[in-house]
């Protein structure tokens, strides 16, 4: 326990080196960027020890892993964010636990959030993740919303009942014309969300960024980066 505290007390000083180095040659103030830690797959007590370390957001991507350990996790005030494709069946439980919702991709999910989010009597913060290489289809691979449907879902978003409309999320395609460009993508999501705050001022929460690519993230001018592997390591599978 103590070494894993050690470990990860290491690991959290160079990703906020990173970030601060990031700032201050982007010319940002270090307040400017919110540090949300994905602990998916990691158990409940690294949640803990974070908490410990300062650790003020974490961010989970399944349900059936988050669940339980903000529940466990409780009572540490944490905030949580849900960032993996969602299941309308998995909402009720989703709601129970997340502050903010940063997958949201389709009118169906924002319905079902907006139900339950009445039902429980939270308010959710929504994040519309955008798929900068969807294809034919409008929808990436990894979930998200091609751009032109970005303006349809936040009204959707901005008039449902215990929903907040916050802000955009992407993850830096693989594929396509961003592939290998993160600076570029981010730089993107950025426009889109000047174009979005046009319509919708309070929606200013632009998440981009992971242990890879928060450099770039920042000096695009993202609020928030979502970094997992740079603070408790290699995931020892996928998730
Ligand atoms: C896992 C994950 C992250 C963190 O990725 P790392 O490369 O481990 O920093 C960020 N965003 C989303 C949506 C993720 O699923």
């Amino acid at each position: 326990m103590t070494d894993r505290k050690d470990e990860l007390a290491v690991n959290l000083a160079k990703v906020e080196e990173r970030i601060a180095r990031a700032c201050a040659a982007a010319g940002r103030e270090r307040e400017e960027v919110t540090l949300i830690v994905v602990t998916k797959t990691y158990p409940a007590d690294d949640v803990r020890i974070l908490a410990d370390l300062g650790v003020r957001h974490v961010a989970e991507n399944k349900d059936q892993d988050a669940a339980p350990k903000a529940a466990t996790c409780s009572d540490l005030s944490l905030s949580w964010h849900f960032v993996g494709q969602l299941q309308t069946n998995k909402v009720r439980s989703v709601v129970g636990y997340a502050d903010f919702v940063q997958s949201v991709d389709r009118s169906r999910l924002v319905s079902a959030l907006s139900k339950e989010a009445v039902r429980a009597g939270r308010e959710v913060g929504c994040l519309i993740q955008v798929a900068l290489d969807a294809g034919e289809s409008g929808r990436g691979d990894r979930g998200g919303v091609a751009p032109g449907g970005i303006e349809e879902l936040a009204g959707l978003v901005a008039g449902a009942p215990g929903l907040r409309l916050a802000g955009l999320m992407t993850v830096a395609p693989l594929t396509g014309e961003y592939a290998g460009r993160q600076r570029a993508a981010f730089e993107r999501l950025m426009d889109l969300s000047t174009d979005l705050r046009r319509a919708h001022p309070g929606a200013n929460m632009v998440s981009a960024g992971m242990s890879a690519d928060l450099e770039e993230a920042v000096a695009a001018g993202a609020t928030h980066v979502r970094v997992g592997t740079a603070v408790l390591g290699v995931r020892p599978r996928l998730g």
